[in-house]
């Protein structure tokens, strides 16, 4: 069957009717006064795009569902006499830009067009109506330049002195038909077609085509559509709302889409069609005025939009057309939301008992409450941006540019707000990204260094604004048009559009943020309806998650923030930050030390500094499990940049003046030296070859642990071992951690658990996971390396190198570093999991890279049966939101799957 008529379909059959059709059959179902018509399903158009050719029977499907319209309104297709007149309308199962426009009127012809004009008492009516016809097909059929018709129209309204089409009499409309028919004889090289069903047919073969049409490829590539869907064709006779001042079309909103407030939203034209109301060819009047233009009409309208809010039990936008006071419903649809409306409405249907509060959850997501979260341009303050780049992690911020680092924190330190403005960043501008409000850099983009560090710490970046001509050196840029900006100048930038300002444009602050950080009290009387709905829904989410959130941090501020935004602990500890700073000389050190004396004084300046570090995160998380990662990164990232160095000892050697230790530093930063550092000496692989470096850390761990415990606090921390390939590795590891915490525990009496597990981050650690976790206690999922090691490709290369094109030309939908690669990474991750457990049923299981707080990634992580997601503190409410939904909707999918 490749036809349903309407009273055939339903809501649920978008897969095969498309929305549009889908929703016209449920409205039809309801008794709602929907035209009569029929849908040519999805799959009629997939075997057209497949073939190349219409399916052979449908023809005579539409055939007989024509005939069953025309019974229904006595008229039959194109009669000279009285002329029943379709629409042909696109309806994919996702609304698309893009597809071909809707064609009205099609069934008129130089004859037909006379039988409307008697049938409606209205010659001025039919030549509008053949008018737009022939303009709509000639623009969407035909693909004839629609500015051809619009400058015909425009040149006739000058000439009549008609400041509008509605002053256009008869006469004139009917020689527009005639200009028409020549453009489209000029344009087209054949005349328009006067047989109405091969007006019809045409018509549906345009609307197959048009699902590969430039830009809507383009759109679902965008939106992660698949290709394969193909779209539905509508096809429903005709009712006009062009037929007098009594007649007219509108849009509708059960509720307010921008606030969720309820009342009647929408506009109404008189005497219009179809897309007059949108296109802003007259003004439009409030949907409130037609209780004064036609009561009726308008009481019957309330009642319906009632109707359709009950039953679908969602906000509704609608499409009606009144025919001389006779009101016909053209199109619903569960209606597109702001973010914070989508919260508002939520919570407000279930106040209504229209939901559950579980269906509440399902109906916002992650990504509208990221949207919350962010502060934000007040809108009443217009600007121009000097500079345009990428919305690299949203967010608005103002502050005084600065170059460096160093200028960055010392500025930070008296209270300034600063922008880090650089070419690009790295790991040394860490703490230049801490002090920042917002990052601007003209490289890389949205998966360079600074975006996705930016992105971690919730922080505002705008990041490839490559027209921004960047002298580090001298501390200044400049924007095109000659804009010049200098160290101290005040600039805004806007992460969520990728615009850069001169000056300083007005923030206001996120009600959402202020409420997770503890600040607003849901509860008070004069609390926001957002704060409320938020914190409403926050609360089943919490309720009905099974996968716990802790949060990516390194420093007691962060953890005491993210234990605020609910994080159960910490999943992810790095301890770079330990090295870096005025601690450099004593890597320095170790790196040199000729002997272990020298080796030991170096890790012993160092064990109290990261104790006291250890100690600090331990109190902001007491209570809850603080998984410390050892050292990671190659140890030349802690020593001077190679080319400095060596730029410095042979200047030193041409004065006359050289100094041993630089020159001692310079042979072991070129014997650190590494062509690939990503697959470099890292890891474990340092804690093994490095004398001293994994247990100095463990100590300080366990030393800490153990004077919280002094202290009457309650400890509970993790060592983890990172990049880990095989079961050796990390016994050999391990047995060094186990020997100096048995070794502290003599010495402090701390008796309390340190678990030890590995972070799984190589390919091969996770197929041999089944042996790995007979030597851990815990697996931590590092799907950042996981998602470099499986691909094959250094995110910090890759991103500006091609990202733009795979993202362009469709080989990734998404950057498998936002979100986690399910097929890929994915089936990993999965296969680590299950051969994980099965050797070691007890092993507790978490993920701590980026993906953690990705939306969609957090629900493959529910169904892959982690105990926990670790992301940075900013997205551990979305984490946990989506975490919640992760449940219903798995609850949900096995509720309907065993009825
Ligand atoms: P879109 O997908 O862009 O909303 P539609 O198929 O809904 O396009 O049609 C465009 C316009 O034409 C809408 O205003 C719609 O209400 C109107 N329209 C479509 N079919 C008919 C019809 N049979 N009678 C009157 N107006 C119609
Ligand atoms: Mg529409
Ligand atoms: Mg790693």
């Amino acid at each position: 069957m490749l036809v349903y008529g309407f009273a055939q379909g339903n809501k649920d059959m978008r897969d095969l009717l498309g929305g549009k059709g889908a929703n016209l059959a449920e409205m039809t179902n309801l008794g709602l006064p929907v035209p009569p018509g029929f849908t040519i399903t999805t799959e009629a158009c997939r075997t057209y795009l497949d073939t190349g050719q219409v399916p052979a029977e449908l023809h005579d499907e539409v055939t007989k569902h024509l005939a069953l319209v025309e019974t229904a309104r006595g008229k039959r297709l194109g009669d000279p006499g009285d002329p029943l007149l379709v629409s042909v309308r696109s309806g994919a199962k996702f609304s698309m830009p893009g597809m071909m426009d809707t064609v009205l009127n099609i069934g008129l012809t130089d004859r037909s067009v006379r039988g409307l004009a008697e049938q409606a008492g209205d010659e001025r009516f039919a030549w509008d109506s053949y008018r737009r016809l022939l303009q709509m097909f000639g623009k969407t059929v035909q693909g004839i330049d629609g500015a051809h018709f619009d400058d015909a129209l425009d040149a006739l309204k000058r000439d009549r002195g008609a400041p509008h089409d509605v002053d256009l009499d008869a006469g004139a409309l009917r020689e527009l038909v005639t200009t028409y028919k020549q453009i489209v004889r000029a344009e087209s090289g054949r005349d328009f077609p006067q047989d109405p069903r091969e007006q019809l047919d045409a018509a549906i073969r345009a609307v197959f085509d048009s699902w590969n049409a430039p830009r809507a490829i383009t759109y679902r590539r965008q939106e992660r559509i698949s290709a394969d869907l193909g779209t539905a064709v509508n096809v429903v006779a005709m009712v006009f709302g062009n037929a007098g001042p009594d007649s007219g079309t509108g849009v509708a909103f059960t509720r307010d889409p921008a606030s969720g407030a309820r009342g009647v939203y929408g506009d109404y034209l008189a005497n219009a069609q179809g897309e007059d109301v949108v296109a802003g060819i007259r003004n439009t009047v409030p949907l409130t005025e037609l209780a004064h233009l036609d009561k009726k009409s308008y009481d019957e309208l309330l009642d319906i939009m009632a109707t359709l809010e009950g039953h679908y039990r969602d906000l509704c936008d609608i499409e009606f057309t009144i025919e001389r006071g006779r009101l016909w419903m053209l199109q619903t649809r569960v209606g597109k939301r702001t973010a914070a409306a989508a919260f508002r409405i939520a919570t407000q249907l279930v106040d209504e008992g229209l939901i559950t509060e579980d269906e509440a959850l399902s109906r916002v997501d992650g990504h509208q409450l990221a949207q919350l979260m962010f502060p934000r341009f007040d809108e009443r303050a217009a600007r121009q941006a000097i500079a345009h780049g990428m919305n690299a992690s949203p967010g608005a911020a103002v502050g005084r540019a600065v170059f460096d680092t160093a200028t960055a924190v010392e500025w930070n330190s008296t209270g300034e707000d600063v922008i880090l403005v650089r070419r690009e960043t790295t790991p040394d501008d860490l703490d230049g990204m801490i002090a920042a409000r917002g990052i601007l850099t003209s490289r890389g983009g949205r998966t360079s260094h600074a975006a996705v560090v930016a992105r971690g710490m919730g922080k505002t970046c705008v990041c490839g604004v490559e027209t921004l001509d960047i002298d580090v050196a001298r501390g200044r840029f400049t924007a095109p048009g000659g804009v010049e900006v200098s160290e101290g100048d005040v600039i805004s930038i806007d992460g969520t559009t990728g615009d850069v300002f001169l000056g300083e444009v007005p923030v206001v602050d996120s009600p959402v943020v202020r409420y997770f950080e503890g600040e607003l009290d849901p509860g008070a009387a004069q609390a926001e309806e957002l704060v409320r709905s938020v914190h409403r829904l926050m609360k089943v989410a919490d309720g009905r998650r099974r996968l716990g959130v802790r949060a990516n941090a390194d420093l007691p501020d962060d953890a005491a923030r993210a234990r605020a935004m609910g994080a159960a602990g910490i999943g992810l500890c790095r301890t770079e930050h330990m090295f870096l700073g005025e601690r450099r000389r004593y890597v320095e050190a170790l790196v040199l030390a000729e002997d272990d004396a020298e080796r030991t004084a170096a890790l012993e300046a160092l064990l109290p500094l990261q104790r006291a570090d250890f100690e600090g995160l331990l109190a902001a998380m007491d209570g809850l499990p603080v998984t410390v990662r050892l050292l990671d990164p190659p140890l030349h990232e802690f020593l001077p940049d190679l080319t400095d160095l060596s730029v410095r000892v042979a200047l030193a050697g041409e004065r006359g003046v050289r100094d041993p230790q630089d020159e001692r530093l310079l042979r072991a930063v070129r014997r650190l030296h590494e062509q690939n550092p990503m697959m470099g000496l890292r890891g474990v692989r340092l804690g093994l070859v490095v004398p001293g470096l994994y247990a100095l850390q463990v100590r300080a761990v366990a030393e800490a642990a153990a004077a919280r415990e002094r202290a009457g606090g309650h400890p509970r921390v993790e060592v983890m071992i990172p990049l880990v390939g095989t079961v050796q590795e990390l016994e050999l590891s391990r047995e060094e951690a186990e020997r100096t915490i048995a070794d502290v525990r003599e010495r402090t009496g701390f008796t309390g658990p340190i678990p030890v597990g590995t972070m799984v981050e190589l390919p091969r650690a996770a197929l041999t996971a089944g042996a790995i976790a007979r030597a851990a206690d815990f697996f931590s999922f590092g799907t950042n390396d996981l998602t470099q090691t499986t691909w094959g490709f250094s995110r910090d290369d890759v991103e500006a190198a091609f990202f733009a094109a795979y993202l362009e030309r469709g080989v990734f939908g998404v950057s498998p570093f936002e979100s986690l690669d399910v097929a890929g990474v994915g089936r990993l991750v999965d296969l680590a999991v299950r051969e994980g457990r099965a050797a070691r049923p007890d092993l507790k299981l978490g993920v701590c890279g980026e993906h953690g707080g990705d939306p969609d990634s957090v629900h493959f992580f529910h169904e892959a049966g982690l105990d926990y997601v670790s992301c940075s503190a900013f997205r551990v409410p979305v984490a946990r939101l989506e975490a919640g939904r992760a449940a219903v909707l798995a609850d949900a999918d096995a509720g309907s799957a065993s009825r």
